[in-house]
Formats: C-alpha cells, structure tokens, sequence
C-alpha cells in the first residue's frame, strides 16, 4: 500500500469514527451541555484559563436559588420493626397507619369486608379485593405484608394476595419461604411477565415489605402504549425488580398467558388482593412522582 492510500484510508476512518461518535453523541439530548473556557485570576493574581459547564442552562454547582433551587425538605420516617409499624415520611400519602379503613374501599365502591386486626389489615371470607379511594399514577409505594402461619397451602395456595398498581398491575405478594410456584408468579414478580431477580422472602408469620418505584404507562390517542410502565422493586431492601420495562398488561388470563396492554387514564388505584389467604398488610404510603 501506498503512504498517500494509507493516509487516505486514515482521514475515511477517522471521519468514519466521527460520524459514529457523532451519532452515539447525539442519541443523549438531555441535559443540554456547554463548555467554555474564561481566563480568571488565581489567589494569586496568576491569569489562569478555568473550565465552565452548564447542564440545561444552569451552572456546574451554581448557588443562585433563582437559576438552582434548593430540593424540598421532607421529613423521613421512622423504620419498622417486627414488633413496631414504622411511619411515613413527611410528604406521603398516608393509605393505611394501622388505625382505619376510611381510605379504603370494596372493589365495587361500597364498604369494604376486610377488617383491622392489631394494627394490620386483612381479608375475611369472600371480602374480595380492597381499593383505595384515592388514584394515583406514578409513583413510590411502600407496603409491608405478613403471610399467615401456620402455613397452609403449596404454591399459588399459600399466603397468595397482591399489590396493584392502578389497579391492575401487580406486584405478586405470596409466600415463598420453602415453598416453589413458577418464577414469573412468585413473590416479588410482575405476575405472568417477570420473575424477581432472587428470591428475598422471610418466613411466614415475619413482618415484610415492598417499596416498589412505578412510573405509569402512557398511551397515545389511538390508545396504543408509547412509553412502557417500568417497576423498580426491593423485597425487605433486596433488590428485585430493576427498573423492569414492563411488556404489557399483567391480568390472569390463563394458565399460560396474560393480558396486553389496554389504554386507560392517568391514575388509577391502589388495590391489594383477596386470595382467600388471610395476609395482613401495614404501614401502607406513596408518594407521587412526575411521569
Ligand atoms: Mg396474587
């Protein structure tokens, strides 16, 4: 090969690379990013050149509230304990403090059959399904379960409920201690569609939680889905669920399949679910996000 081939050849590739290095630049247009460069004096009188950034307009470490407010104040709260019901923090929606059920309601709207025991509440016989009064949409859920001892049941059969975002997306709740199910039906999976990354279940008659990170699905006017719920989970702070695309609906419709996607609004309710297994639920709070 000749020196001017190989230097031509040189110039293709590099513009080769700077096409491909543009385009994978080009697929990350948030933040707006902008160097440049002002000559300042040092401590010591020194002219040196100093390195600025702006990300979407705003200062690499600006002070300015006006340009880069102070984040909101929240006031966490306190862990639970087996023994002990922690609280929310400041900001969340309180659904259920082990007191009540005036958040609550039957499936149907009307008073609902389940029932507060010692600071939890749980199903009784053919109470079906409880719903919030409130909808929400995205948001950050924390729920704590207890699934009954003594263990009755194998598989689906024991300490089997659910949590449903809007109503319909749910975030299997089952006991899973020494007991197997198929993976994308046990605790912590999205039902028919993600198993849990591990299996993080206590031993039935434990105190456990969920905190579950849910951005709703959104749909266009057509009603077909243009941007995917996605569902970050921990199971008593065990990574489970990561930031998992979720590929459609996730209802029972069989054995072997589940439902697809169906548009529906912006917000929806809280509902956990009526098995037939008497698991008990405390400490239950979200807070809102923005989609
Ligand atoms: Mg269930």
């Amino acid at each position: 090969m000749t020196s001017k081939r190989f230097s031509g050849m040189c110039v293709l590739a590099l513009a080769a690379l700077g096409l491909v290095c543009g385009r994978a630049q080009a697929q990350f247009d948030s933040p707006v990013e902008k160097k440049w460069t002002v000559q300042e004096k040092d401590d010591k009188g020194e002219v040196k050149d100093v390195l600025y950034m702006s990300l979407d307009g705003v200062l690499v470490h600006e002070t300015d509230p006006a340009k880069a407010p102070q984040p909101r104040v929240v006031t966490p709260g306190t862990p639970s304990t087996q023994d002990q019901a922690g609280t929310a923090p400041s900001d969340a929606v309180v659904l259920f403090d082990g007191k009540d059920l005036s958040n609550w309601s039957a499936d149907d709207g009307k008073k609902t059959k389940w029932v507060v025991e010692d600071g939890a509440m749980l199903p009784t016989k053919d109470s079906g399904m409880i719903r919030s009064k409130g909808e929400y949409g995205s948001c950050q859920l924390h729920v704590e379960f207890q699934t009954p001892t003594p263990v009755e049941g194998e598989g689906q059969g024991r300490g089997n409920s659910g949590v449903f975002l809007m109503g319909q997306y749910e975030v299997q709740v089952l006991d899973n201690y020494e007991n197997t199910t198929y993976p994308d039906g046990q605790a912590g999976a999205l039902y028919g569609r993600k198993p849990p990354l591990v299996n993080a279940c206590r031993k039935p008659g434990e105190w456990q939680c969920y905190d579950i990170v849910f951005h709703r699905p959104v749909f266009d006017q057509d009603g077909k889905v243009v941007k995917r719920a996605t569902f970050t989970v921990f199971h008593n702070g065990v990574l489970i669920q990561d930031h998992y695309d979720l590929s459609g609906g996730n209802g029972w419709l069989g054995p072997h399949a589940v439902t697809d996607y169906v548009a529906h609004g912006d917000k929806g309710p809280i509902m956990l679910q009526d098995h037939g297994n008497p698991v008990r639920f405390r400490n239950i709070w979200l807070r809102e996000l923005a989609d």
